[in-house]
């Protein structure tokens, strides 16, 4: 066998040809990935006979199941804001959707768990954000859901506090799981779903990763403001 072949983390078989990852980074080989039985939502393999599907092909594991989420409970979002040292500052309407309603992401990436779009109005030739949707996946388990929630409010702030095209994408999806990440470490959540979000983020490059990696929320929060402020002045000074 060739030294650098990759083995299967379910059937041990080589992996011929590099296709699937799961959301921490596991290969799978084909036959494997096509009943691929890993938890969607925690990463580890469901045990035959215990696993529960979702009508979407979903598998999910017993213990993400209990304590799936499958309803908007206003008093729950209330209780994730009371934890942020920051907050959009314009309303945000939460749904819960289908696996089918969120955008399909490329291949060999990540299910997607949720997404946030800004909606905008024009005043003369500016435009401003008036309100936020945020859509996040039915059925993850309480804790990853409120970090999906955490990290979909992100979006929306940084949305109202950098013009578009200042961050690319991967910057944003990089500070948007980090800030998932430390809620998930403030509540003390189980180490699968961290590793999940830590994977997750991960996967995004970011050069300034290693300096925003040891900061604290409110840390994260002063430095980008100061540079959010910083990139308005300097879009005053020119005007186009
Ligand atoms: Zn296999
Ligand atoms: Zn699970
Ligand atoms: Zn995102």
């Amino acid at each position: 066998m060739n030294a650098n072949e990759e083995i299967c983390h379910v059937c041990f078989h080589p992996v011929k040809r590099k296709l699937y990852e799961t959301s921490t980074g596991k290969m799978l080989c084909v036959a494997c990935m096509r009943r691929n039985r890993n938890c969607f939502a925690c990463d580890t393999l469901t045990v035959k006979d215990k696993a529960l599907r979702f009508s979407d092909g979903r598998y999910v594991c017993s213990e993400c199941a209990r304590k799936a989420v499958y309803e908007i409970n206003a008093k729950r979002f209330a209780a994730i804001k009371g934890r942020l040292a920051w907050a959009p500052k314009m309303p945000v309407k939460f749904k819960i959707v289908s696996r089918e309603t969120l955008p399909r992401r490329r291949r060999r990436t990540p299910l997607n768990f949720g997404q946030s779009k800004a909606l905008y109005e024009s005043h003369g030739r500016q435009l401003l954000i008036v309100s936020h949707e945020i859509e996040i996946l039915i059925g993850l388990p309480v804790v990853l859901f409120e970090a999906i929630v955490v990290h979909e409010l992100f979006h929306a702030w940084l949305h109202e506090n950098f013009a578009v095209g200042i961050m690319n994408r991967d910057e944003e999806e990089w500070l948007c799981e980090h800030l998932a990440l430390l809620y998930l470490r403030a509540c003390r959540a189980k180490k699968p779903w961290r590793k999940v979000v830590q994977a997750r983020r991960e996967q995004y490059r970011f050069k300034r990763a290693d300096e925003f990696k040891e900061r604290t929320q409110k840390q994260v929060i002063k430095q980008l403001l100061t540079e959010a402020r910083k990139n308005r002045k300097r879009r005053n000074r020119c005007p186009t």
